[in-house]
């Protein structure tokens, strides 16, 4: 009998490299193409409207009704001609991924004809019928409708036949129901917290913004073994599979060549990602094989946000026409490495310069390590809340387990660094720094940073949060996050705590210190209060967990009960203070968290038990009669041995009767738990009771995968799914 596998896997090996439909030319000539960005809105709106949306977008200035108006003429006779006939508000649930609802351009006009509208009105705000979007009760307690209101700083854009309008999606009674809400209240938030201390330094400066450069991480299968595993399809990852012989043992594959088909995909989602202003930049290949990686030059928060949101969806679309499916899910594979989306971060100034770089000059470089020291306390003091923005049923494969990044947060700077920061610590008396008018202090080791710095951020690859020379790297980031709640979470805590500075800075200041004492005084007091969060050695290790733990790191790694995190005092007047999040809406989107990660649990469990019982123990069974036949019929000659079958089969009955076992232990957990109401105490039942059983059950019906008949198993093997060829 030939397997369902064989015949995919001749499949699989049929596909040849598809030509990727990229025009001849350059970039540039492509770049943006099918965004309304600056250079076509000065095109398409008159000036009065363009210097008006300008100005909605720089300071957000709210818009009238005609200028709406005749925006959306513009964009509208835009995008029609590039082929546009719908249009969609385009906006960030909380189930993750993006949503739309596509509406023609063109309205009844109720008198039986239609009448090609689009207004200003329809533009700004829109009401999907949203009753199905995760909302953590807001909707219920509140009112039953939610809306979308267009964000203006991040340009429309067309994908296939759609004008894609960027928005924010919120309850009637205001609360946010998506990530782009809170991230521009974030950012909002930072932007106020970081210019008062920036003026410290400089009075010219009047804003602060937050950058965002993504390092995305996925795998491709090919699409006939990757529609043989209900697994993949159904939860993204493998939930069985015996390790292939050839892993990532041999590291070839980080530096190897891309393969042909591979690189006819990449080069149609970067000809893709380019057109609509997404700005792609490296690709190669990861650790694990099938694994590679995405990044574009960093932008602007929200903006580079919406933009990953965007590549994540246009991915698969153009995965299939090479006949590959792209997987997102943080751990695919057992046995090799996880995906992640390092969210590398930085803070700049609209006078140009990048708050976490060492400057040229001593003053500049007390700015620096300011910025640095205030990111370093923010991530100390919330670190718990961090974690918990990172965390989700998917990414706990990867956190935690032996891979980057441990699931305890902590901050690598760097020999240069550190030493920079020991030193300053160490300096007791003011004697070792010289206060003069030139030169605002003198302290050996601050005035050489830039220098020597740049070369010297080694990169310790097992650190979550890592300072690489100019920004920080968020790297506890899973590869299908949405990057929102690492970045809103981040900002928030770097926004109050540069908000708590600025108050004993300038209480000092008041009490008759000197302002670059005051900022020196208090960055010391920082550097030592904020120590045991500082770790720059393997992150990995044994001695790491124990050490993390005697500081008082946040160690927990059961993701239920990281989710407590975000309903903590200190959580919730973080979220409040800086205006990030509500009290109402942390508690909502803390239960849509457990609900989330019940739901998955719960799905890999029905899958699990389906693949077990259906596809396992039959095959396990097919192979048992043929070997008991033979058994039989040597027994029957006589003077044969049949031990080692015997041996054999009783190896296989062993694994089947634990399946069994286990698999109908496993459904009466989820029975069980299903039971209860609490959203919270229902996630952490899937985790302790359901879970559990994953693992256990896997190992015997990988032991069966190594002893079974090759032709008879059904589902296509490791070593088939991770090389392409
Ligand atoms: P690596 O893989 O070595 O970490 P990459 O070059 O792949 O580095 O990715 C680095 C990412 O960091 C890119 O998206 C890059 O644009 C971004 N980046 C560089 N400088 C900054 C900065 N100052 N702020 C934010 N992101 C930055
Ligand atoms: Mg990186």
């Amino acid at each position: 009998m030939a397997s369902l596998r064989f015949k995919m896997v001749e499949e699989a090996l049929s596909h040849v490299a598809v030509p990727a439909q990229v025009p001849e030319g350059r970039s540039a000539d492509y770049f943006g193409e099918l965004v309304f960005g600056r250079n076509v809105m000065r095109r398409y709106l008159d000036r009065k409207t363009y210097e008006a949306l300008i100005e909605t977008m720089e300071h957000g200035t709210p818009l009238t009704r005609e200028v709406a108006d005749s925006i959306a003429a513009g964009m509208k006779q835009w995008a029609v001609e590039h082929g546009a006939d719908h249009y969609t508000h385009w906006f960030q649930p909380l189930t993750g991924g993006t949503a739309e609802k596509h509406d023609s351009f063109a309205e009844p006009d109720g008198r039986g004809g239609v009448l090609e509208e689009f207004s200003g009105k329809l533009l700004v705000q829109q009401e999907p019928d949203a009753s199905s979007f995760p909302n953590g009760g807001i909707r219920n307690t509140f009112e039953a409708r939610g809306y979308s209101a267009w964000d203006p700083t991040s340009p429309a854009f067309i994908v296939g036949s759609t004008l894609c309008i960027p928005t924010v999606f919120i309850a009637y009674t205001g609360e946010a129901l998506d990530y782009k809400t809170p991230l521009l209240r974030s950012l909002a938030a930072i932007d106020k917290a970081a210019t008062e201390v920036c003026r410290y330094f400089d009075r010219n400066v009047s804003k602060v913004f937050c950058y965002l450069g993504w390092e995305q991480e996925y795998f491709l299968v090919d699409e006939s073994l990757w529609a043989a595993r209900p697994d993949l399809v159904l939860t993204g990852r493998t939930l069985m599979g015996h390790e292939s012989a050839k892993n990532q043992q041999l590291e070839d594959h980080y530096f190897g060549a891309i393969p042909e088909r591979v690189i006819e995909f990449m080069r149609d989602l970067e000809y893709e990602a380019l057109r609509l202003g997404i700005p792609v930049k490296t690709r190669h290949n990861e650790v694990a094989p099938n694994q590679f990686e995405l990044a574009p030059i960093y932008e602007e928060t929200n903006l580079a946000n919406d933009h990953n949101q965007l590549l994540m969806t246009i991915m698969n679309k153009i995965a299939r026409r090479h006949n590959f499916r792209v997987l997102l899910h943080e751990k695919p594979f057992k046995g090799v490495n996880g995906s992640g989306k390092h969210n590398n971060w930085s803070m700049g100034t609209d006078t140009g310069v990048n708050l976490l770089s060492p400057g040229k000059t001593p003053s500049e470089n007390l700015q620096f390590i300011t910025f640095l020291v205030n990111v370093i306390a923010a991530v100390y003091k919330h670190a718990g809340v961090l974690k918990a923005s990172i965390m989700s049923a998917t990414n706990a494969h990867r956190l935690g387990a032996n891979e980057a990044p441990p699931a305890i947060i902590s901050t690598f700077l760097g020999a240069q660094i550190s030493a920079v920061l020991d030193k300053l610590e160490a300096s007791r008396s003011d004697a070792a720094i010289v206060f003069s008018a030139k030169n605002m202090f003198k302290m050996s080791g601050i005035s050489h940073i830039p220098t020597l710095m740049r070369d010297n951020t080694d990169r310790n690859r097992t650190s979550p949060f890592a300072f690489t020379g100019n920004r920080f790297e968020f790297r506890a980031v899973g590869s299908s996050d949405n990057c929102a709640d690492a970045m809103l979470t981040l900002n928030a805590a770097v926004a109050e705590q540069l908000t708590l500075f600025k108050t004993a800075v300038d209480a000092r200041i008041e009490s008759g210190m000197k302002k670059e004492k005051a900022i020196y005084e208090e960055v010391k007091k920082l550097i030592r209060d904020c120590k045991p969060i500082r770790f720059d050695g393997n992150g990995y290790s044994e001695e790491w967990k124990a050490e993390a733990a005697r500081r008082g790191l946040d160690c927990e790694t059961s993701t239920p009960l990281i989710f407590d995190r975000y309903l903590t005092d200190d959580t919730l007047r973080l979220f409040e203070s800086t205006g990030v999040l509500s009290r109402v809406e942390i508690e909502a989107r803390t239960e849509v968290k457990w609900e989330t990660y019940t739901k998955k649990i719960q799905i890999e469990g029905r899958v699990l038990g389906d693949l077990t019982m259906n596809h396992i123990v039959p095959i396990a069974s097919r192979y048992e009669a043929m070997l008991l036949d033979k058994v039989y019929k040597m027994s029957q000659i006589g003077g044969l041995d049949a031990s080692a079958d015997i041996d054999l089969l009783k190896k296989i009955q062993g694994h089947t009767a634990a399946i069994q076992t286990l698999t109908i232990e496993m459904i009466e957990a989820r029975k069980k738990a299903n039971r209860i109401e609490n959203a919270r105490e229902k996630a952490i039942a899937y985790h302790d009771t359901v879970a559990v059983f994953f693992d256990q059950i896997r190992k015997h019906t990988d032991r069966l995968e190594e002893i079974i008949d090759d032709q008879m198993w059904t589902l296509p093997k490791y070593r088939e799914l991770l090389f392409i060829k």
